[in-house]
């Protein structure tokens, strides 16, 4: 697939950077255009791939920002994006949109940029262009607390509704123990990149390599239509080569490279991707569609291979709504199997946000009205006997 890709606020410029480096590493060609938006000016200097021309400041007039963010205020961010709406369609204006088959907007939800001014980018492009738009979002883990809970409650609303797919990614699953805040974020950065690149790359091959079963961009983006929130699996084991060429863990038994093993080791990848951790965990059962693609040298993934792992999710996922293709890569040095599941409604993470993020509206407006209270108890006399001057 060819994308354009636009990240909001500091999480989702970070997704977009990380993207841009794994494809260059691995010789992919998805991201055809790439634009970065944010509120603050010392964010916007942080990426090492998005050209300095396609980072836009917004909000740098905006008495709120001034330049220097929206304080993770979702409303100040929806406000700035809209003061400055002209020059957001300006750099939209750059994209040769004939060139891409989808544009994807990445975001943090739990902040005040990418909630807040994410959904008003992609109002914009909504009305500007006929291609699909999805929206890769990063849900905050509960240690974070309510504010941004409350945050990205309401702007996964927004995002849902407007995008034609919601890639989810869940910060709580992916913490771990042992790391600062920052380590884990470089870790999952990099494990999101992985696993977007690889799905949404498939299909973008050289021509010259004809593959049997290759993934198109029409598959994924069939898959992605369903305008609800996906999760991602994937998994992957490493190609080893000698002398003959290649050769690999995956086919350790020499003396058996009979197709029924390697049918069965591809089947075991795909199940190892489905049940590792997915980017949002869900009950697979609930998925809508289903895709799964195979990515590395065509002469490891057999047809065979394909077919039985596409029978297996069907019964696992429980749908019959299921691609399956291969995305060949003579060079790589991994076999990697990635599977979106497309449409899941059934996503414990997503109530227990909305259930911290209601507790907090409810905790804000209590201690607005209190404050109030004090406010005015702490201004006034104990008998009301005087008057404000003006
Ligand atoms: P914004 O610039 O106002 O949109 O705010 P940020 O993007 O800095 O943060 C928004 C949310 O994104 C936070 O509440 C975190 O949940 C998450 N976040 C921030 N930085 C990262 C990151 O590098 N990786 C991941 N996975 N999440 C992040």
């Amino acid at each position: 697939m060819k994308l354009a890709t636009i990240g909001v606020g500091n999480a989702g410029s970070k997704i977009i950077d990380r993207m841009l480096e794994f494809e260059q590493e691995t010789g992919r060609n998805l991201c055809r255009h790439v634009l970065v938006i944010n509120s603050a000016r010392t964010d916007l200097a942080k990426p090492d791939y998005v050209p300095e021309d396609r980072r836009v400041l917004i909000g740098d007039t905006h008495q709120k920002a001034k330049g220097h963010g929206v304080g993770g205020d979702v409303e100040v961010g929806a406000e700035v994006a809209k003061h400055d709406i002209d020059e957001i369609r300006r750099a939209f204006d750059d994209v040769e949109i004939h060139e891409v088959d989808a544009i994807l907007v990445a975001a943090g939800l739990g902040g005040g940029t990418g909630s807040g001014a994410g959904p008003v980018v992609i109002d914009e492009l909504q009305k500007m262009y006929d291609e699909p738009v999805y929206g890769l979002g990063i849900l905050p883990g509960e240690y974070e607390g309510g504010r941004p809970a409350l945050n990205a409650a309401r702007s996964l609303q927004s995002f849902v509704t407007k995008v034609d797919n919601f890639i989810a990614f869940d910060n709580d699953a992916w913490r771990s123990r042992g790391q600062t805040i920052e380590e884990g974020y470089e870790e999952m950065n990099r494990e999101l990149a992985v696993r977007i690149v690889t799905l949404l790359a498939a299909g973008e091959i050289d021509e010259t390599e004809v593959a049997e079963n290759a993934m198109d961009s029409s598959d994924i983006m069939r898959t992605l239509d369903t305008d609800g929130v996906s999760s991602i699996g994937y998994a992957s084991t490493r190609i080893e080569q000698d002398g003959e060429g290649l050769l690999d863990r995956f086919r350790e038994e020499r003396d058996d490279p009979g197709e029924a093993t390697d049918a069965a080791k591809i089947k075991g990848l795909v199940r190892r991707a489905v049940n590792s951790r997915l980017t949002l965990p869900c009950e697979i059962s609930s998925a809508d569609r289903a895709l799964i693609v195979l990515s590395g040298p065509s002469e490891l993934i057999s047809r065979k291979g394909i077919e039985s792992a596409r029978q297996w999710l069907e019964d696992a996922a429980d749908t019959v709504d299921i691609l399956a293709g291969d995305d060949p890569r003579p060079n790589a040095d991994e076999l990697a199997a990635v599977v979106l599941l497309s449409n899941v409604t059934e996503t414990p993470r997503i109530k227990e946000i909305q259930s911290q993020a209601v507790d907090a509206q409810d905790k804000i407006e209590e201690l607005e009205a209190v404050r109030e209270q004090e406010i005015e108890d702490l201004i006034t006399d104990d008998d009301d006997k005087l008057d404000p001057v003006v």
